[in-house]
């Protein structure tokens, strides 16, 4: 059987990573995406256990402590770890897993397992990324103002991924991700073990 294989999914708040995310797990219901836990806030039309599981910084801290992260990383203000036993169950079960997490998660997740492939998602420019940001309406101008410049900080990382897609619009990203997604499994170290002998 194919093994599943994980993506990280890294890239400047607001970029559109969320709306990719949607559109690739919509075109194929074996992807699994894995649900974060945050300390951060509910957004409007944010459900508990689909885009988040929202915990106190107490449980989150608990959380920690018994080692159910595979990662974990303070980003803007807040918590936000990937929890790791759903992430090994859709990899045994074959299935392809997403991780939608910041910078210094991707790097935890890199060192401790390789073989994961890192994708980071750019703007097309800072000025549409701003854009983006506001549009979207979710932040304060203050919060706003703190997350493009952590993204522009973290921009100089982009180059050492192992892929980098511009969102111009999102029927090309989402393109470009699934050519991504199909490559790496035509990737000899795993192909090779599929060939009956
Ligand atoms: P992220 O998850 O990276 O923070 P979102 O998916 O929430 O970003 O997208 C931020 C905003 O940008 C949303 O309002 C979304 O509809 C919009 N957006 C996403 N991709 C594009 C695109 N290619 N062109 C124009 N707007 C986009
Ligand atoms: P937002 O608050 O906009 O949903 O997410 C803010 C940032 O946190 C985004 O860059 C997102 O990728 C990242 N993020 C979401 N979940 C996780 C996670 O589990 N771990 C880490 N390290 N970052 C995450």
């Amino acid at each position: 059987m194919k093994k599943g294989k994980t993506f990280i999914i890294c890239g400047p708040s607001g970029v559109g990573k969320g709306t990719v995310v949607a559109k690739l797990l919509a075109s194929d219901p074996a992807l699994y995406f894995s649900v974060s836990a945050t300390t951060r806030a509910p957004r409007a039309g944010e459900e508990n256990g689909v885009h988040y599981h929202f915990l106190t910084r107490e449980k989150f801290e608990e959380w920690i402590a018994a080692g159910d992260f595979l990662e974990h990383a303070e980003y803007v203000g807040n918590l936000y770890g990937t929890p790791r036993i759903y992430v090994d169950q859709a990899m045994e079960q074959g299935r392809d897993v997403l991780l939608d997490i910041e910078i210094q998660g991707a790097a935890q997740v890199r060192e401790k397992r390789p073989d994961v492939v890192r994708i980071y998602v750019a703007p097309p420019s800072w000025e549409e990324l701003e854009r983006r940001l506001v549009g979207r309406g979710t932040e304060d101008m203050e919060k706003v103002r703190s997350r493009l410049a952590r993204g522009k900080e973290e921009f100089s990382a982009a180059k050492d991924f192992d892929y980098l897609v511009i969102n111009d619009t999102v029927d090309h990203a989402v393109e470009e991700l699934q050519a991504i997604m199909l490559a790496e499994h035509c990737r000899p170290v795993e192909r090779t073990a599929l060939i009956t002998q």
